[in-house]
Order: structure tokens, then C-alpha cells, then sequence
């Protein structure tokens, strides 16, 4: 079977030992370093390590202030804790349609959503590609909006040369299938020096010093053993996006005959980290997407739908007056049609092939 992710942090080995071996395991040094070289390795002044992603985006929301009512503007087609984060925090959350060229929210999707309770936007680098960020950061700017952006699946990954994470707040996820990880954490990345304070705060029961607490705050710390997990992972992350991106450029290469299949692209001017590689079946397609998935699955190539619905197309977020539906026509077809197969850095070139070829044989058979 070729899996659609693998987990190999066996050279986190000895930064493991040197943190249980100190007797200190909860947030500390290595904590700081993470935060540190992952400040530096993507350009940006800030960076405060969280438990996990979905705690970074509820932090990041809850620094923007929503009051009842206040509304962010996000993607229909992403992970659900990036909804459930929001709803978390507090917010009315609002869906704007994405764009079948990059899978994310754009400007003209958006601007006809905000209103005067807009408070937030929230896109989603889905995949591994940033959104359009010229649009989005204009229509923040002239609208006075804050920015978060949900950059869980998008290390390293960059828009006209700057990192994602950098426009705004940042939200990254150390989850284990993210192309970096320490099984469960999370970094929050900003260039504001009055908001990377209050995170910090927040971060740790709302408390500057011991028992001196400024706000109600949380407990997202990360512990100095997960934050050893992915030190090492930092220095790599430009390496590992570079084989995704040779890996997924075989596999456009491989697949490019075929009529059911539209492929991914690398839009110019936005570096890709290839979290997934991801194809849609279009009409062309005699298969629907899960009869493919399940005979690639039969045949040894592990592949998933991300994602197989919308985010709030779930009955408990029906009814709920917080859930607000508007119609989002490009998503709800790509939620049908998108297959995403093994990309990642591990693949050898006979996995390609493989992949290639089992692609053909379930598509033309
Ligand atoms: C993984 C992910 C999250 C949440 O991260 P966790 O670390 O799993 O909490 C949020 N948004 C998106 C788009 C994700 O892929």
C-alpha cells in the first residue's frame, strides 16, 4: 500500500532525550527555540507555540476583539476546526465561494459579504497554496479589517516572495499528517509586537507573572517534549516542499492525458508546499470521486477527500443562528469532484509510477 502520508521523526531522537533527560518537560526552552527558528525560517517577528492549530486560530480570533454579533468571513471548503475555531471564539461565521484555479477565497468572493459587522477574514491556504493575497490584504486594509489567516496545511509556502503566516496572524498546525509536525501543536505567527504579547498571555491562563492575571485566559501551552519533535523539522521544511513539488510536478507530468482529470497548479508568483495533491474528476469522469477512491484504495494507492462535504453542511451546525449560509456554487461542486493522492516526500520514483499508472487503469478500464 502506498499511504497518503508518512510520519518519520526518528531524527528528533536526540533533542527528545536532552528535554526528558533535563527533568523540565512542560513549555520552556525548547518551546522558545521552536517559536525562534520558526520566526526566522519564515520572516516574520513573531511566533507563539500553542497546543495545537485550532487553539492557534481561536487565540488569534479572540485577539481581534469580537463582540456578539461580529462576523468572519471564511472558507466553505476547509478542515472543519477551522469553523469550529471560529465559533469558539465567539464569531458569526459567514462563507465566501472559492476559486476552482487555487481551491481558496478571493477578494470578489468576499467583498460581497462584508458588511458593517464584519470584523474578521479568515482564508484558508488550502493544500499548501496561499490564497490571493493582493485582493484579500487590499480589501482589509480599506475596510479595516483584521486578518487571520488559517495556514494550517501551508509552512513555508509564500505569496510574491513573502511567507504565509506574515500577512497577518499566522496559524500554523503541527498535527501529524502536516508537512511539519510534533503530533499535536500549534504556532501562531505575527508581525505586531502589542498582539504577539497578548497571545502570550493568553496562551497561559491570562497570566504575565505567577498568579498576576491580566485576562481570562486559556491553557494552550505546547510542552518542550513536542516542541523537540519539531525543532529539527524547521531546517527541513524548504527540502520537504521542494520533493513535494518534484513529486507533484511527476505526477501532472503522468497524468496530463488524461480528459477526466483536472489537474493542480502551481499559480505564478506563489511558492506551492504540496500538503496535498489534489485532483477533481471532472465531467468527463464514467467514476464518481468515492467509487475512485475506493478502487485506488483496492489497488494499493491510499487517497482521500478532502474535503468529501462542506464545512457546515453537518446537521449540528444546522439551525445554529452563528452558521450563516450563503450559496457557494464553485465549492459545493469541487467538494464533489476533488481526489487527493500521495504526494509526499517519501514517494520513490516506482510509488509514481505506480500511482500513474493505477490512476490510468482505474480511469480507462
Ligand atoms: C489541521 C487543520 C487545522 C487544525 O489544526 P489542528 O492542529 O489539527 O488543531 C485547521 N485548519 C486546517 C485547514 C487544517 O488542515
Amino acid at each position: 500500500m502506498i499511504p497518503i502520508t508518512v510520519v518519520d521523526v526518528r531524527d528528533s531522537e536526540p533533542l527528545v532525550l536532552e528535554v526528558l533527560r533535563s527533568g523540565s518537560i512542560a513549555q520552556g526552552p525548547m518551546v522558545a527555540r521552536l517559536e525562534r527558528e520558526f520566526a526566522e525560517a519564515i520572516g516574520v517577528k513573531h511566533c507563539i507555540a500553542v497546543n495545537n492549530g485550532t487553539t492557534a486560530l481561536v487565540a488569534a480570533l479572540e485577539v481581534c476583539d469580537l463582540k456578539s454579533g461580529d462576523e468572519v468571513i471564511t472558507s466553505p471548503f476547509t478542515f472543519v476546526a477551522t469553523l469550529n475555531a471560529a465559533l469558539e471564539a465567539g464569531a458569526t461565521v459567514r462563507f465566501a465561494d472559492i476559486d476552482d484555479s487555487d481551491f481558496c477565497i478571493n477578494s470578489s468572493t468576499i467583498e460581497p459579504l462584508i458588511n458593517e459587522k464584519t470584523v474578521a477574514l479568515m482564508p484558508v491556504h488550502l493544500y499548501g497554496q496561499s490564497a490571493d493575497m493582493d485582493g484579500i490584504n487590499d480589501l482589509v486594509a480599506d475596510r479595516s479589517l483584521k486578518l487571520v489567516e488559517d495556514a494550517a496545511q501551508a509552512h513555508g509556502a509564500t505569496y510574491s516572495g513573502q511567507s504565509v503566516g506574515t500577512f497577518g496572524l499566522g496559524c500554523f498546525s503541527l498535527y501529524a499528517t502536516k508537512n511539519m509536525t510534533s503530533g499535536e501543536g500549534g504556532l501562531i505567527t505575527t508581525n505586531d509586537d502589542v498582539l504577539a504579547d497578548r497571545l502570550r498571555i493568553l496562551r497561559n491562563q491570562g497570566m504575565r507573572e505567577r498568579y498576576k492575571y491580566e485576562v481570562i485566559g486559556h491553557n494552550y501551552r505546547l510542552t518542550d517534549i513536542h516542541a523537540a519533535i519539531a525543532v529539527p523539522q524547521v531546517a527541513k521544511m524548504f527540502s520537504v516542499a521542494e520533493a513535494r513539488k518534484k513529486n507533484a510536478a511527476t505526477l501532472n507530468a503522468g497524468l496530463s492525458d488524461l480528459p477526466s482529470l483536472r489537474l493542480p497548479i502551481e499559480i505564478d508568483g506563489r511558492s506551492h508546499v504540496w500538503h496535498q495533491y489534489t485532483i477533481l474528476l471532472n465531467e468527463n469522469s464514467k467514476l464518481g470521486r468515492d467509487e475512485f477512491i475506493s478502487k485506488m484504495t483496492e489497488k494499493g494507492v491510499a487517497c482521500g477527500a478532502y474535503y468529501p462535504k462542506l464545512a457546515f453542511d453537518y446537521d449540528c451546525f444546522k439551525n445554529n443562528s452563528r452558521v450563516v449560509i450563503d450559496e457557494v456554487p464553485v465549492a459545493t461542486r469541487i467538494a464533489q469532484q476533488c481526489v487527493s493522492l500521495p504526494v509526499h516526500q517519501y514517494l520513490s520514483s516506482s510509488d509514481l509510477s505506480t500511482i500513474i499508472d493505477t490512476v490510468h487503469e482505474v480511469l480507462e478500464s
